[in-house]
């Protein structure tokens, strides 16, 4: 495996060639290990523990975790090339590492010294897995609804409530989870609180959603009953940040999710332009049809265009510049381009994308995730208007 990326404060930097390395070590592994298999987990929606292991091997639950706690502390603009690299074959597989990370960004930014020396190592070597528990059942879009509540008791905090859709929630040790410690906050945000949820008595997994796509990886309640976790584990220690610091890392999940939207957008176009010229109709394959081709430059510009938005991005993120407009900019565009790259390449496929043989309709199913998680395209779009007024205000 390449070295890892060199890492100067908020700026971090990668070797050309051990971004090549990296990506050719990754092109290995999807190559040998993962395409043979993805049929087996996603049809069954099994578990993938040889490939889980496998990862942290390569480092890549320690992805953009600084070197000093045992991360490769790649530069975002790498890491979006990893997951459109995967994504391009099996996305759901990336969701394994992908909310993992964004929770020990959550520590990284806002955690005490302590927090930080305790929990990033061993989330960085894959040997603790995390996730993100924000959503409840009443509260997705509107966060500041939700209900579970903390109470301090000594030393501990009590927890209630319940949180649902949960990735990694059966398969993974510990949350970063959004409670209220003042459910009478006005405004409600301030009354907000992430913690370092541990799985431990008082904290189960409920329902396992049967989904539509993003097989093999968990989706599942998680259950707070009285489940008592220490006080040093508030992130940052202070009440009343959780709100700002849930959704800080929000920029990271946005390029992340732009990313998966590129590799299935770049995965479809890649299904469509073989299957296009192996497909005979009338005499020749079918990507000598006027009508095939229009699909294919639609979606070649699509990919494309998906890519350099989502790397301009996270340019602008590894230089430690704002970014919120540009992250959402790409995460609505690229999720957007994964929906119609699919849709196209499913109608180039015709009545042969409708069975399970081929791996066309996993993508279909798989990409419209991508318009829902880390804020719906229905507010993304509306937050990238609010900001754009803002910025040319009259
Ligand atoms: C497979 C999967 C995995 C997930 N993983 C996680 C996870 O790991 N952790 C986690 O915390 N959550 C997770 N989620 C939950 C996800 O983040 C939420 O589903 C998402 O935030 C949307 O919330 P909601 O489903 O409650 O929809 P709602 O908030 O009820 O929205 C429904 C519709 O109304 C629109 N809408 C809502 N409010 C407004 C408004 N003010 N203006 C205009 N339109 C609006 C939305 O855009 C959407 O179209 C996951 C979801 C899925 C499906």
């Amino acid at each position: 495996m390449a070295t890892a990326a060199a890492l100067s404060d908020q700026i971090r930097t990668i070797d050309p060639d051990d971004e090549r390395a990296f990506m050719e070590a990754i092109d290995v592994w999807l190559e040998r290990e993962v395409i043979p298999v993805i049929q087996h987990h996603d049809h069954g929606d099994i578990w993938p523990e040889k490939l889980v292991d496998q990862m942290a091997e390569m480092g890549l639950f320690g992805a953009t975790i600084g070197q000093e706690y045992g991360g490769l502390g790649l530069p975002a603009t790498t890491y979006a090339k990893i997951v459109m690299r995967i994504s391009s074959y099996w996305m759901a597989i990336t969701g394994i590492f992908n909310s993992h990370l964004i929770m020990a960004v959550a520590i990284e930014r806002f955690g005490t010294p302590q927090q930080k020396a305790k929990w990033l190592p061993k989330l960085a070597s894959g040997e603790m897995r995390g996730g993100l528990a924000l959503t409840e059942p009443n509260a997705g879009t509107d966060l500041q609804s939700i209900r579970s509540v903390a109470v301090r008791d000594g030393d501990d905090y009590v927890i209630n409530g319940t949180k649902t859709w949960i990735s990694n929630a059966i398969n993974g040790h510990c949350f970063a989870m959004l409670v209220k410690t003042d459910p009478g906050a006005d405004p409600r945000y301030k009354g907000m609180s992430l913690f370092i949820a541990d799985k431990r008595e008082g904290l189960t997994t409920g329902k396992k959603f049967d989904k539509l796509g993003y097989k093999a990886i968990d989706s599942a309640e998680l259950i707070m009953d009285d489940y008592r976790v220490p006080a040093d584990q508030l992130i940052g220690g202070e009440e009343g940040q959780g709100f700002f610091q849930a959704t800080g890392g929000l920029e990271l999940g946005r390029i992340n999710v732009a990313a998966r939207g590129v590799g299935l957008a770049e995965g479809s176009l890649r299904l469509a332009t073989e299957y296009s010229q192996q497909r005979e109709t009338m005499g020749k394959p079918i990507a000598e049809h006027q009508a095939i081709q229009l699909k294919l430059g639609e979606m070649v510009t699509r990919a494309r265009a998906a890519r350099l938005l989502t790397l301009d991005a996270s340019e602008a993120y590894d230089l430690g510049l704002r970014c919120d407009k540009e992250a959402g900019i790409a995460k609505y565009f690229a999720s957007e381009a994964a929906v119609d790259n699919s849709q196209e390449a499913m109608r180039i496929y015709g009545g042969y994308s409708y069975s399970k043989e081929y791996d066309i309709e996993r993508y279909y199913r798989d990409s419209m995730l991508m318009c829902i998680g880390e804020g719906t395209n229905e507010m993304q779009r509306m937050i990238i208007a609010k900001q754009h007024l803002k910025q040319n205000k009259i």
